[in-house]
Order: C-alpha cells, then sequence, then structure tokens
C-alpha cells in the first residue's frame, strides 16, 4: 500500500517503549495533582516530583515507564498504521454521509505486551482488538510478525491494513447497533448457537474490511489484495486450531473457516457497498 507522505490519523496513541509498573492507567486526578506540583515546586521540577509520584503510586495508580527506544523500523510502521487509519476515517466519513449519518472516530492505540482497557486488562497474546467500552483499537504490532512466522500469512504491509480495517470494521458494527443487537440475541442460544452469531459478525467485518480496501484502491499496490487474502487465511477458525491443537471443531468456531473469511473479504472489495453484507442471513 502506498502510504508515505501521506495525512496521519490524529487519534492515534503510541504507548511502545513505555510498560506500565501496575495495573491501572494514570488517571485524569493525578495528572491533576502532578500539574499542581509543578506550579508549587518551579523550576526544580525533575528532581522534586519523583519522589512525590512514588508515594502517590502507592496507591492505585501506576506511573508508564520509558522501557526501551523504538526502532527506525518501528517508528516507520507507526506512521504507516497511522496513515492506513486516516484512510479508514476518510473512507468511513464519506460512506456514514451517504447514509445521512455520522461517523464518529475511534481511537487507535499501539502498546507493548499488556494494556489496560475499559474493557478490561488484555494481555497481547489475545492479538489486535477493539473495545466498544472506549470506542478503542489496540494493537501490539509485533503480532504481525507472529502472524508471519507462526500462522504463515505472507509478508506485507496490507496484513496489518487487513486486520486494522478489520477492527475498524468492528467499531461500525458498535455504532450501527449490530454489537448490542448480536449480544442480546446471544443471551438466549446455546453456546453453539451463539458461537455461529458471533461467527456471521467476524465475517462481517471482514467485508467491511474489504469495503474499506475497495474505497482505498488508487493507493493499493499490485499484491496488496493477495496479501490480505494471505492474512485471512492465516486467520481462519480451522486454520488456527489445526495449527494449535491438530483437531478443528466447528461448534466451536467464532471466526468463520479461512475460506469464509477470505470470501467474505472478497465480497466486500468487489461491491464496495456496505449493503451487501449481511453476513447473518448467510450463516442461518
Ligand atoms: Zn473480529
Amino acid at each position: 500500500m502506498k502510504w508515505k507522505n501521506r495525512t496521519e490519523s490524529k487519534n492515534v496513541q503510541d504507548n511502545r517503549g513505555k510498560s506500565m509498573a501496575g495495573k491501572t492507567a494514570i488517571g485524569g486526578g493525578l495528572l491533576g495533582i502532578i500539574a499542581m506540583l509543578l506550579v508549587v515546586f518551579g523550576g526544580e521540577t525533575g528532581q522534586q516530583i519523583a519522589p512525590v509520584l512514588e508515594q502517590l503510586n502507592q496507591g492505585n495508580t501506576t506511573e508508564q515507564v520509558e522501557t526501551r527506544t523504538l526502532s527506525s523500523e518501528e517508528v516507520e510502521m507507526g506512521k504507516m498504521v497511522s496513515v492506513m487509519f486516516k484512510d479508514t476515517e476518510d473512507v468511513w466519513h464519506a460512506i456514514f454521509d451517504q447514509m445521512g449519518q455520522i461517523y464518529q472516530e475511534p481511537k487507535l492505540h499501539l502498546f507493548d505486551d499488556q494494556v489496560q482497557t475499559k474493557c478490561g486488562h488484555a494481555q497481547a497474546s489475545v492479538g489486535p482488538f477493539y473495545c466498544p467500552a472506549d470506542q478503542t483499537i489496540y494493537m501490539d504490532l509485533r503480532f504481525f510478525e507472529e502472524l508471519h512466522q507462526r500462522f504463515g500469512a505472507e509478508k506485507g504491509n496490507f496484513a496489518i491494513a487487513y486486520v486494522l480495517a478489520h477492527e475498524v470494521g468492528h467499531h461500525v458494527q458498535n455504532l450501527m447497533g449490530t454489537n448490542a443487537k448480536v449480544w442480546e440475541q446471544q443471551q438466549l442460544l446455546s453456546k453453539k448457537e451463539a458461537n455461529k452469531l458471533s461467527v456471521a459478525q467476524e465475517l462481517q467485518a471482514d467485508y467491511y474490511a474489504g469495503v474499506w480496501a475497495k474505497h482505498i484502491q488508487k493507493y493499493l499496490e499490485p499484491k496488496d489484495i493477495d496479501i490480505a487474502l494471505s492474512a485471512a487465511q492465516a486467520v481462519g477458525d480451522d486454520a488456527i486450531q489445526k495449527r494449535v491443537t491438530g483437531q478443528v471443531n466447528p461448534d466451536s468456531f467464532t471466526h468463520g473457516t479461512s475460506k469464509q473469511r477470505k470470501e467474505w473479504f472478497m465480497k466486500g472489495y468487489q461491491t464496495g457497498n456496505i449493503n451487501q453484507g449481511n453476513t447473518f442471513d448467510f450463516i442461518k
């Protein structure tokens, strides 16, 4: 994907290279206190603040510690993801405009290892995810190395674009009320039936990723769609189960098979129309 020298999103929070010493992120209250101390102690901030911070941290709050410097490759990757994210904002603004609705932009939070969200504490091992409660997508970008090495996805920046667009797809579902409806219905269903609804929801996010790709066609490079399909192949339930446990159990699928994920991404890419992504009828 062509991304160099293009506009970046203003909704990216980059916390890579920093780790959280505890489980609670800094709250407004603590920041307020720091700001107050800066005023009180004037020019001698660095030395004065640290011990005070330590005392404050004995409570529930935590400081963010710089643990490593990002490599130039990682800095580049951050810029690239930010341009891709801006592209999702532009496309979804246009689509929502056409529907006479307003697209509320989500946030993207890049982190290392673990992160605190309104949906709870998460480890990077869960993979990139979207939290509806804070309308934020969380990603540890090192996931893509694993996707390539462990799950055999082709290497290329459009694997990242596909995953990012899929998570943005969940945000779109959130804005359209789909997530709430699915959740409500799932409460009344058996595990097996509830899983089917999850599959439909995930395949629709893949479809929306395809719709997005169609709308940014002018930035695509020849192999990009193949790379997205290879990533979709890698994250299919059957592919992952086979690799991890050696067996495949369709009743426990929550995201769809590799074949389904590729098909729905392609359908979205071919139509570019969000109204043709009714994966819920398909799954019945
Ligand atoms: Zn998903």
